[in-house]
């Protein structure tokens, strides 16, 4: 868990970045900072491992303040992921991402074989790509690389500033698909910062909008859209966004049964006739719900394409 309480930076010039931040990040839950620029986004999350001294305020790790730890301990415990791909160039991918097992001295067939199944689980052959030089992979592939690095100790937390933002679109949206997977299936406690509200939409258990070195209002995707703390959250969310939930049609959602397709067990259920409102609620809490008709199963609907549709709606200026 990550707790700030009453935290500020003001820098040696006397910007104040960030202005009595008080916010708690729940162990596994993945939030996102956004606002514009300039808002104290970067400043926060630095602040996190240490990267920038806080002035004024505490900030605990699993209750201890962050203060206390030995510095190593802290960076070791926590994955970093930046815009710019910062892979060591003369170094191979295995060898750039054995860095923090070395350093915590793992044996080498336990990096190995752990290196190997981070590689796996975005699509990187191990045989093919563990021997490679960074300039021989592309930029996605690069930040894929910097993304399972981060991981690769098994950190108790990953701080990710901008990952995606270098990337071209279709590269940027595979990358947000790679780690929504990872997050289901790692459950690591994340802060992600973007200035991108469908990214943040499409991630974030919780979004904690910034201005001026304060939070705005901090909540699930679900509550941001449909109870904005003020204009700028409206705004920031994508202007007029009631009336884009409201349009929502269950049948724009509903994704068939397949073939034979049993009921997953880890579906939540709801009635077809469940008022659209609840199915959000719901879908705030699980990533996919099953949607049945007089007890049988008709569909499924999932977050991703709630968002999608979302998004769509938003872009046509809904
Ligand atoms: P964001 O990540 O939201 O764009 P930052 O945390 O980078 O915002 O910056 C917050 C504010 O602090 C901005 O006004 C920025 O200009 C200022 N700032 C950032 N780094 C420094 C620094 N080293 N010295 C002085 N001001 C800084």
């Amino acid at each position: 868990m990550i707790k700030f309480e009453n935290v500020s930076k003001k820098y040696p010039d006397g910007t104040v970045a960030v202005d009595s931040l008080t916010f708690e990040i729940q162990q596994g839950e993945f939030v996102v900072l956004i606002g514009p620029s300039g808002c104290g986004k970067t400043t926060t999350l630095k602040m996190i491992n240490r990267l920038i001294p806080l002035t004024d305020g505490t900030i605990f790790l699993d209750g201890k303040k962050i203060s206390e730890y030995d510095i190593h301990e802290l960076r070791w415990n926590i994955g970093y992921v930046l815009q710019q791909i910062a892979l060591f160039p003369h170094m191979t991918i295995e060898e750039n991402i054995a860095i923090v097992p070395e350093l915590k001295k793992w044996g080498r067939d336990k990096i190995k074989q752990r290196i190997s199944e981070l590689m796996e689980m975005v699509g990187l052959d191990y045989e093919t790509y563990a021997t490679r030089k960074p300039s021989e992979l592309s930029g996605g592939q690069q930040q894929r690389v910097g993304v399972i690095r981060a991981l690769a100790a098994d950190p108790g937390i990953i701080l990710m500033d901008e990952p995606f933002s270098a990337l071209d679109p279709i590269s940027r949206e595979k990358l947000q698909d790679e780690l929504l997977s990872l997050k289901k299936s790692l459950r690591k406690t994340t802060v992600f910062v973007t200035h991108d509200m469908q990214e943040a939409l499409k991630l974030a258990d919780r979004i904690c909008i910034m201005k001026d070195g304060k939070i705005v209002q901090i909540g699930t995707p679900h509550q941001l859209i449909t109870s904005p703390a003020n204009d700028f959250v409206k705004e920031f969310v994508g202007g007029n966004s009631e009336k884009s939930v409201i349009d929502i049609k269950l049948e724009d959602l509903l994704q068939p049964v397949k073939g034979n397709e049993v009921e997953k067990t880890s579906s939540a259920k709801v009635s077809v006739s469940t008022p659209m409102q609840e199915i959000m609620e719901n879908l705030s809490q699980h990533e996919q719900l099953a949607i049945e008709k007089d007890g049988d199963l008709i569909g499924y609907i999932d977050r991703k394409t709630v968002m999608k549709h979302l998004s769509t709606i938003l872009e046509k200026g809904g």
